[in-house]
């Protein structure tokens, strides 16, 4: 009898043990009347490869249960038919004697706001949000690490409530989507790493307690829809974090690239399309791994890849993302990226990713974007960044006063759109978090910002602008990324200002803030700017003056001139007698001021008019 009772008491303990501990099953739930009907779904627990499956749910059957040679993790693929219900499915494992019964809830797929892709008729407002604002003291200190505002690379406290509270500024500001830096866990401190920049990520299913729950992040973005305005998700699947939950007990033996003994990136971005490169050139750069503390993930691995894809519809899903931004997009798998971007892409049609393609000129941009007239092979990539045309603008506007904007090299980078797919789905920046802000130090002149902002809300593409610039928030590269990524004034409680407020801004800061307004309030109502053509004279030697146009299909007309020189400058309207036609006066968009355009037009030194032709 006795023994009985053990018999019976251990094999209670031991169902137990093997309840308990299955760890992880994600995603955690899944939704019917996806187009998509096959679910992964990752189980980890001890020895749990060697358990089976079985349930019992109309229409969803279980097409595929993979194992991997690590018992720790089981894969299963089930089809979810058009014909499931929303309900919760009751998975039960079985191993011998032992079984355990875990539920998995089907929700029913939503069709409220979200996924609605940005496009030329928005602007991207990028936050870091570590260094925003912090809406919630109490949230600040997690898993040891201190915040310390007065380290460039510590957190600060920034989190989702801080950028809640300052939702209505960014909507008087103008701007129409905000794009947030990663918000998925970096749990980092304890391998020695400040991960407060989000780039290395520790679990791909929860945003980062320091910035709220994922609750909080989709009631934000709830709340940006409210107002009209979009959020763009900054994604990673090119590495994760050293600490991510998966590397102490790795999936399988080639989850990551070069597993064994880590192997950093070499070579070269251009390899890619190097038609001089060998295949090892190319395989050392995307298979080396970003940093140490980032592992690069072998997206090859068929398991991986499709975790990754889902990993990125249950957010637009669960969170109605509007667009993603992804990190470092040419260091990932070439077939991988295609393949993410087609399934997104078939999923959510309206839907619009971004890639990171950090190159200085335009063909290799060109062939990164989808369709390419350069590339035999697809990349389903809708939008590209242009880190060329805005490596000419760093170059042409120059901070020496005695200097002219060198405005060739605009319209020289302009002139090699022929390249593009798509000219229209290029991202536009002056600056972001990976490179010196805009706005110099001590710059008190404002014909530089003026026209530079000009012609970034003016030209084609999407524009995208970088937190801070507004108030002419600066920071140099050289001094270390985190001063890139100072803290908004007025985003912490006892900020000896708040330059979210008028009065909390210097008056300079608020001649830029104002003239950034009034531009981007503008932009919102130019059919000319957000879908006309551009049309684009060449700078002429001397005068050193850029003028374009903006036309829409209605014959709405916006023409820009952007005064390089050092000196006033006259220029005969005859010239652009194409966009001008018949028109007689223009309105500048800013002053409100009628300007002739039947004769000549004067632009002061430095000057920017941007005209609504009538
Ligand atoms: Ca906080």
């Amino acid at each position: 009898m006795r023994k009985l009772v053990f018999i019976i008491l251990g094999f209670f303990f031991s169902a137990l043990c093997f309840a308990a501990e299955i760890q992880r099953i994600e995603p955690a739930f899944w939704w019917t009347g996806m187009k998509n009907c096959e679910l992964q779904i990752m189980v980890y627990g001890p020895q749990i490869a060697n358990s089976t499956l079985q349930f019992d749910y109309p229409g969803v059957n279980l097409k595929e249960t993979v194992r991997t040679g690590n018992p720790n993790y089981l894969f299963l693929y089930l089809d979810i038919t058009p014909e499931a219900n929303a309900g919760t499915i009751k998975l039960k494992f079985t191993e011998g004697k032992k079984t355990i019964s875990r539920d998995f809830e089907l929700r029913r797929r939503e069709h409220s706001a979200g996924a609605q892709g940005f496009s030329t008729d928005d602007v991207l407002y990028l936050i870091m949000p570590d260094r925003f604002a912090n809406g919630d003291p109490a949230n600040d200190v997690w898993d040891g690490e201190p915040i310390n505002r007065a380290d460039q690379y510590a957190r600060h406290g920034g989190d989702f409530a801080g950028i809640e509270q300052h939702l209505n500024y960014l909507k008087d500001l103008g701007i129409t989507a905000v794009w947030l830096n990663p918000v998925l866990e970096n749990r980092m401190y304890q391998a020695g790493y400040q991960g407060y920049h989000g780039y290395a990520i520790t679990d791909f299913y929860a945003v980062d307690r320091r910035f709220g729950t994922n609750e909080d992040y989709r009631a934000l973005i709830g709340k940006i829809h409210e107002k009209g305005m979009k959020m763009v998700m900054d994604m990673v699947f090119n590495h994760c974090g050293i600490l991510h939950w998966w590397m102490n007990d790795l999936p399988a033996t080639d989850w990551l690239n070069n597993q064994q003994k880590p192997k950093m990136t070499t070579g070269s971005m251009y390899s890619l399309f190097d038609p001089h490169s060998p295949q090892t050139e190319i395989d050392a750069y995307t298979d080396g791994w970003f940093v140490e503390s980032m592992p690069d993930l072998n997206q090859r691995n068929r398991l991986l890849s499709k975790y990754l894809i889902q990993n990125s519809i249950w957010w637009i899903e669960y969170a109605r993302i509007d667009g993603i931004r992804h990190d470092t997009h040419p260091y990932a798998d070439f077939d991988f990226l295609t393949e993410w971007c087609k399934e997104v892409m078939d999923e959510y049609p309206d839907f619009n990713i971004v890639g990171e393609t950090w190159y200085s000129n335009p063909a290799p941009l060109a062939w990164w974007q989808r369709n390419s007239k350069i590339n035999t092979r697809q990349t389903n990539l809708k939008t590209v960044m242009d880190f060329a045309l805005n490596s000419a603008v760093q170059q042409a506007f120059t901070t020496d006063e005695n200097k002219d904007f060198d405005l060739r090299k605009i319209q020289e980078i302009l002139a090699q759109d022929f390249l593009y797919a798509d000219p229209d789905n290029i991202l536009v920046l002056l600056d972001n978090h990976d490179m010196s802000r805009f706005p110099k130090k001590g710059e008190t002149d404002l014909r530089r910002f003026r026209q530079a902002m000009a012609f970034l809300l003016t030209t084609r593409g999407i524009p995208q602008i970088y937190y801070g610039d507004e108030i002419l928030m600066y920071g140099e590269k050289e001094e270390g990324d985190g001063l890139l990524r100072k803290d908004f004034p007025g985003g912490w409680q006892g900020d000896a200002r708040n330059a979210f407020t008028k009065t909390g801004r210097t008056a300079l800061e608020n001649e830029a803030f104002d003239f950034l307004k009034k531009l981007l309030h503008w932009r919102q109502t130019s059919e000319a700017v957000k879908h006309g053509k551009l049309i684009q004279y060449a700078p002429e030697w001397g005068k050193n003056c850029y003028v374009y146009a903006r036309r829409a299909e209605s014959g709405k007309t916006v023409l820009v001139i952007l005064n390089g020189s050092q000196k006033e400058q006259t220029l005969p309207t005859a010239r652009y007698s194409g966009v001008i036609g018949s028109a007689r006066s223009g309105v500048d968009a800013i002053t409100g001021q009628s300007v002739d355009l039947q004769h000549n037009i004067t632009v002061p030194a430095k000057g920017t008019l941007i005209l609504d032709v009538l």
